[in-house]
């Protein structure tokens, strides 16, 4: 029994490293061209072509000391945070029995919330993505009407701001996120989340006083939603 639980959690613990390792090169080669759906495949300093023993993920980094083999150069410590970060994130979600649920939503969130603060934007297949996650963790067709509403509601505000302003005043990609999160919710809670995401943006703008530049609104909608989800389950978790 203790065998078959020490695999599980090295086995989730090396899928965690992975997605870790891929997360951060989809985050590092954002909007850059030629790019796909892919692992790091380079060297950092010389170019060098990476071999498969240079990319298992935290082993290469250690047994390297942290250094290119092709160069002799340090690597970054991103590839290890990362990789580790993702790597017990995955594990405690196996110990608290909620892998499906909150391993699978989170990096996406994290995703969402550190591509939005960089780019101002949020990529759609990550959008997609969420709405998957919520057709599988949730009964869809009971909150359609709610979700329409707030929907309706936020392309009236996008459209209304773009008339009036001749710019963006919420993006399209936070449309479609709280769109999708109202199916999971419903009114009133996601009026709650819209809120409270709400005025944390406005504490951000009033604290850091930029008050002219463009603020991401994403990462506040996810880091909110994020807490909702982790109260719940840690709620359904004690009780
Ligand atoms: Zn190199």
């Amino acid at each position: 029994m203790l065998e078959t639980t020490l695999i599980s959690y090295l086995i989730v613990g090396f899928l965690g490293a992975i997605l870790g390792s891929f997360l951060l090169h989809e985050y590092d080669n954002y909007g850059k061209a030629k790019k796909g759906l892919k692992l790091r495949s380079i060297c950092d300093h010389c170019g060098e072509h990476l071999k498969v023993k240079n990319l298992i993920p935290i082993l290469s980094f250690l047994l390297q000391r942290g250094k290119s083999t092709c160069c002799n150069k340090k690597l970054s410590y991103k590839y290890l945070i990362s990789e580790i970060g993702l790597a017990s994130f995955f594990m405690v979600c196996l110990f608290f029995n909620n892998l499906t649920t909150v391993g699978l939503l989170f990096p996406a969130l994290l995703l969402i919330a550190l591509i939005d603060e960089k780019f101002k934007e949020i990529p759609l297949v990550l959008n997609i993505y969420v709405l998957l996650w919520i057709s599988l963790n949730s009964n869809i067709g009971e909150h359609l009407m709610a979700s329409a509403l707030v929907g309706l509601f936020l392309l009236s505000l996008y459209w209304g701001y773009l008339f009036l302003r001749k710019t963006e005043g919420i993006g399209l990609g936070d449309v479609i996120l709280l769109t999708t999160i109202s199916l999971y919710y419903g009114l009133p809670e996601i009026f709650y989340l819209i809120t409270i995401s709400s005025c944390l943006l406005l504490l951000k703008i009033i604290i850091s006083q930029k008050y002219k530049e463009q603020h991401a609104f994403g990462s506040w909608i996810v880091l909110t939603f994020g807490a909702f989800i982790l109260f719940q389950e840690f709620y359904v978790f004690v009780g």
